[in-house]
């Protein structure tokens, strides 16, 4: 039976190791996908973080030459700190947050992490050291652990469910018969938009990485999961270096800065208070968010009440 059982064994193992090989390539044919002109530079040396600070020195950028998306854009996220980007759709908010992972190269400016630029760091460095929680999280037709474990391939399964614990999603985990085991994606356990971030979230939990970027899903969530998501994104933000592409302005009141960018500029920048007391382009998105707030809410109660 032992002799059965080692040969077996070993098949599992390299089974597991080609799948996480294959996983690999899908990740780095995505990101290949996305722009094969990202090269390393020549002689390009690991990034190095010690305290984390991020800085977008006067950036500007296009996905076509003749339509500037970013135009000269400078800010600054502080080590430890929380820096949350807003603006009306299409005014470039997430495209900072591909050109910090360097899914392409600027047209002018710097990007650079604790002084180094990051068109002169290796690509890998650079990802290693940012956790990404997308809008839209891609998950493996695998179980729920392993779709978790993605974050970090060396994490124990007490890790794994910790890591769950904490991004809000174990409960919704344990209800499935099979628990961590269950099968999601295609054939299996289909995960709405919020559950996918809480598995994103997870995975960051156990990478652990210095730098955070949060894009916001753009979908409206119902309050519950909003505060769930929220809860789960503060606990994993806490004492990293966090850049938060935010949708709904609910989520980011106690960010350190508030950028506002509007066709590719900045328009406005301060605290949400600040911002409020100037009543300009915040100012006024804020109050449109809160009278579409409220119409939702009573309708939804109108038809609780029916
Ligand atoms: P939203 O709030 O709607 O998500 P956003 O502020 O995040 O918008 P971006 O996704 O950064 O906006 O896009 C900024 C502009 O760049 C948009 O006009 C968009 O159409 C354009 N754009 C985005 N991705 C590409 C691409 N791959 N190729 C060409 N244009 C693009």
């Amino acid at each position: 039976m032992i002799q059965l059982y080692q040969p077996l064994n070993f098949m599992g193992m390299v089974y597991r190791e080609i799948k996480q090989a294959v996983i690999d390539i899908e990740t780095m044919f995505s990101i290949l996908a996305r722009n094969p002109e990202i090269q390393d530079a020549p002689g390009a040396a690991p990034l190095t973080v010690s305290a984390g600070v991020i800085r977008f020195d006067n950036v500007a950028f296009a996905y076509e030459p003749d339509r500037p998306i970013l135009k000269g854009i400078s800010f600054e996220v502080p080590a430890g700190k929380t820096v949350a980007v807003v603006g009306p759709s299409g005014a470039g908010k997430s495209t900072i947050s591909r050109l910090l992972y360097r899914f392409y190269d600027l047209s002018a400016g710097r990007i650079t992490i604790d002084g180094q630029d990051i068109a002169q760091v290796t690509q890998a460095s650079l990802r290693r050291q940012i956790g990404m929680v997308p809008q839209d999280t891609v998950l493996f037709n695998d179980t729920i652990r392993y779709n978790i474990r993605y974050g970090r391939w060396e994490a124990s399964d007490a890790e794994v469910e910790e890591a769950a614990r904490l991004a809000q999603i174990d409960g919704f985990i344990r209800l499935s018969p099979k628990g961590y085991e269950t099968e999601v994606g295609e054939r299996g356990l289909k995960l709405s938009g919020g559950e996918k971030q809480r598995v994103a979230i997870a995975r960051t939990i156990l990478k652990a990485p210095p730098i955070l970027v949060l894009d916001e899903a753009t979908s409206a969530l119902d309050s519950h999961t909003e505060k769930e998501i929220q809860d789960a994104l503060e606990r994993v933000s806490q004492g990293r270096t966090t850049l938060v592409i935010a949708h709904r302005l609910s989520t980011i009141v106690s960010a350190d800065e508030i950028i506002v960018l509007s066709q590719g500029e900045i328009v406005e920048r301060g605290t949400h208070y600040a911002l409020l007391a100037k009543n300009g382009l915040y100012a006024s998105m804020w109050n449109r968010q809160r009278e579409a707030e409220e119409a939702r809410e009573r309708l939804a109660r109108a038809g609780d009440d029916e």
